[in-house]
C-alpha cells in the first residue's frame, strides 16, 4: 500500500493538472464575458453560437483548446474563420493560473490571485478594444481584496492604505487632465487591485505597469505606425500580475537595499 508521503507527489500533480484543465474551462467563460460584456449582453442565459452563421455550438466544438485546434479555427457549419483570440485566452488564462499556484501554491490567497488574474484577461481585452474599463469588473477585484482583508485582517491597514495609494493620485490626474491622460476605470482599477495586494505591492505594481507600459507602446507605434491613444488598463494589469508573481522578492530586495545604504 501506498503510504501518504508516497502518494504526494501523484495528488500534487493530479491536482495541478485539475487546476489546468478548469483554467482552460474558465478562460472559455472570459471569452464568452470579452464578447458579451462591452455589447451589454448577459453573459450567463443564451447558449455560445457562430457570430456570423448563428450556428449553435453543440458540447464538442466548446472543448477549451482543442475544438479550435481541430476545426483548423473555423466555423464547422459555414467555415468562417473563428478568432486565434479564444484559444489564445483559453490558454493563457491556464498558464496564469499555472505560474500563480507554482508561486502561491495551494492556498487560499491562491484562488483570489488566479480570479483577479482571470478578470484582468477579460478587462485588458476589452480595454485594448473599446477604451473602456467595466465597472462590475473593477468591482469583482474589490471584492476580491475584501476577501483579502478578512483573511489577514491583522494587518487591515495595509491593505486600505493600498487601496488609497495609488487611486487618489490617478484620480487626481484624471480631474487635471480631463480625463485625457487616463479614465476613471484606471483609477477604480487600481483602488480595488490596491485593496487586494496591499500598499507597497501596489506601488510597485503601478511603477511596473507605467514601466512596461511605456516601452511595449512606443515599440508597438513604431511597429504599426497606429495612433498615439493608449489604453493604459492592460499594462497596469500586467504591472499588478507580475507583483502577484515577484512582488514579494523584488520589495524585500529593494528594502534590503535601502537599509543597506
Ligand atoms: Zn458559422
Amino acid at each position: 500500500m501506498l503510504d501518504f508521503l508516497e502518494m504526494g507527489p501523484f495528488i500534487l500533480i493530479y491536482l495541478t493538472v485539475l487546476v489546468f484543465i478548469l483554467g482552460l474551462l474558465i478562460g472559455s467563460f472570459l471569452n464568452v464575458c470579452i464578447y458579451r460584456i462591452p455589447l451589454g449582453q448577459n453573459i450567463a442565459i443564451s447558449r455560445s453560437h457562430c457570430m456570423k452563421c448563428g450556428h449553435v455550438l453543440q458540447w464538442y466544438e466548446l472543448v477549451p483548446l482543442f475544438s479550435w485546434l481541430i476545426q483548423g479555427g473555423k466555423c464547422r457549419k459555414c467555415k468562417e474563420k473563428i478568432s486565434i483570440q479564444y484559444p489564445l485566452v483559453e490558454l493563457g488564462n491556464a498558464l496564469a493560473w499555472m505560474a500563480v499556484l507554482f508561486v502561491w501554491g495551494f492556498r487560499p490567497v491562491t484562488i483570489l490571485y488566479c480570479m483577479c488574474a482571470s478578470v484582468m484577461i477579460v478587462i485588458s481585452v476589452i480595454d485594448e478594444r473599446t477604451k473602456e474599463i467595466n465597472l462590475g469588473l473593477n468591482l469583482f477585484i474589490g471584492a476580491l481584496g475584501i476577501a483579502r482583508v478578512v483573511m489577514d485582517y491583522r494587518n487591515w491597514s495595509y491593505y486600505i492604505i493600498g487601496m488609497l495609494a495609488v487611486s487618489i493620485p490617478f484620480l487626481i490626474i484624471v480631474i487635471v487632465s480631463k480625463e485625457r491622460a487616463m479614465g476613471l476605470g484606471d483609477v477604480y482599477l487600481m483602488a480595488a487591485a490596491g485593496l487586494l495586494l496591499g500598499w507597497k505591492h501596489v506601488l510597485l505594481a503601478t511603477v511596473l505597469g507605467c514601466a512596461l507600459g511605456s516601452v511595449i507602446h512606443i515599440i508597438r507605434m513604431k511597429v504599426s505606425k497606429k495612433g498615439k491613444e493608449l489604453a493604459f488598463g492592460p499594462y497596469l494589469c500586467l504591472g499588478i500580475y507580475l507583483t502577484i508573481l515577484f512582488g514579494e522578492p523584488i520589495l524585500k530586495w529593494y528594502i534590503s537595499f535601502l537599509v543597506q545604504k
